[in-house]
């Protein structure tokens, strides 16, 4: 076997090949096991003793290894990535979602951004360090993992509550998303660690009221008094808050760049986050809570005024922001709506210094010396909400030196997702720099 950097284009292309669809429902996802296989199989390889390990359902397969560090004293750091890999519809695709086809400079195929890219970067280098005989400064724990999305119940947090041992030792952890560049003027490229995560609080609303006859005068209709919340809710915006990490985000691209980021008023700091491109969509998101009404149930006859009517709503709460944010839910529903947590994964959040980030930062610049790191909050979520349930700081940085024209977050979950072969290249070096110097 070569070095990781020739290496790491086959096995994103291999990776993708693998169907490893997370539908959600347990019967229909089935192809973790085989991307679980596949990795083993090339850990075992080149000597690593590997653990297999099925998180909560069968075929849920998850992969850990790890690689003994210089200082024992030192604590472990985990290097993780997700196998499963959101569904896609074939025919709106320019290439089969799963060809792993490399063309015109892109590997192409659903996870090639999300995120087998990364988990062919860190197994190219396990392979490498094993392979050669590197040590690193401190034990390593690579983890393969099922089920992030669809939230982790067969993956990071059934592992993180049912075998902490596989994380023994662990008080930082290394993961996605975050690392892509973003090419901000005159060759200035910033790469955003991430920092800090949005929760993901689905609910369930629900109205019960007096059934009736759908021809006569009825003035207490659960359809209508849920429909009446639910818009309130949708229309709603939540306060302007801006969370450690966002205001460091802001002020590095202040200080580069001149753009102000005005917080009086959301339309003024709307307008200044709209001058960053295709991120903004994700940065807008970090500035305030969310609440999006997506699942409308009542009824089941055109004539019958049901008892019942329910709705789900997709809530995104800023970290430290749950209590306040239900306050005001309550507020915006009134008495006559119950609402129920169908998942809470809570908000987590770290600040953007110490070692490991000074670490990332020398080595993107070793590799980019036009890169400048800065904090991220992600509006979605991550395997991170289970480590740092096991007390780790946790970080998401997935190197990648993007051209600055490609409209990057649109590719995740997005149709013909693809990623730069020089970017994928690129990026095992600078992780290459990271786990050397970690
Ligand atoms: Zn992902």
């Amino acid at each position: 076997m070569g070095r990781a950097e020739d290496e790491v284009v086959t096995l994103t292309s291999e990776l993708i090949q693998i169907d490893s669809q997370n539908t959600g429902e347990l019967e229909t996802t089935t192809g973790e096991a085989e991307a679980a296989a596949y990795v083993d199989a090339k850990l075992r390889e080149v000597g690593y003793e590997t653990e297999v390990v099925e998180s909560g359902a069968p075929g849920r397969h998850n992969v850990f290894a790890r690689l003994k560090g210089a200082d024992p004293d030192r604590p472990a750091l985990l290097v993780h990535g997700h196998l499963d890999v959101v569904p896609f519809n074939e025919a709106e695709w320019s290439v089969h979602p799963l060809s792993g086809s490399v063309q015109d400079g892109y590997v192409w195929g659903r996870g090639a951004v999300d995120m087998k890219d990364m988990d062919a970067m860190i197994l190219a280098l396990a392979r490498q360090f094993m392979a050669e005989g590197t040590v690193p400064p401190r034990d390593i724990v690579f983890a393969f993992l099922a089920d992030e999305e669809a939230g982790g119940a067969y993956g990071a947090h059934w592992l993180a509550e049912h075998r902490p041992d596989l994380f023994e030792g662990c008080t930082e952890a290394l993961g996605e998303v975050g690392g892509f560049s973003l090419t901000l003027g005159e060759d200035v490229r910033v790469y955003p660690v991430m920092t800090a995560e949005k929760s993901i609080a689905w609910m369930k609303l629900r109205v019960r009221s007096r059934p009736g006859h759908g021809s006569m005068i009825h003035d207490e209709n659960a359809v209508t008094i849920l429909a009446e919340a639910v818009a309130r809710l949708g229309r709603h915006r939540f306060p302007l808050v801006l969370s450690e990490s966002v205001q460091g985000f802001f002020d590095e691209i202040t200080a580069l760049t001149g753009i102000e980021f005005p917080t009086d008023s959301a339309a003024a700091l709307d307008g200044a986050v709209a001058k960053l491109g295709g991120v903004a969509r994700v940065v807008g998101a970090t500035t305030r809570d969310t609440a999006n009404p997506t699942m409308l149930q009542a009824g089941y006859k055109a004539n019958v005024i049901p008892s019942v009517a329910e709705a789900t709503i997709d809530c995104r709460v800023l970290p430290g922001r749950q209590e306040a944010f239900e306050r005001e839910l309550d507020e915006l529903l009134g008495p006559d709506v119950e609402r129920e947590w169908i998942r809470n994964l809570e908000a987590v959040e770290t600040s953007f210094d110490g070692e490991l980030v000074d670490v990332i930062t020398r080595a993107v610049q070793e590799e980019d010396p036009q890169a400048h790191t800065l904090p991220y909050m992600m509006s979605g979520g991550t395997d991170a909400k289970a480590f740092v349930k096991l007390g780790m700081r946790c970080f998401g940085f997935a190197p990648l030196r993007l051209p600055p024209d490609l409209d990057f977050t649109a590719l995740f979950h997005g149709i013909d997702e693809r990623v730069p072969v020089d970017a994928l290249q690129f990026g095992t070096r600078v992780l290459e720099r990271i786990l050397r110097s970690c």
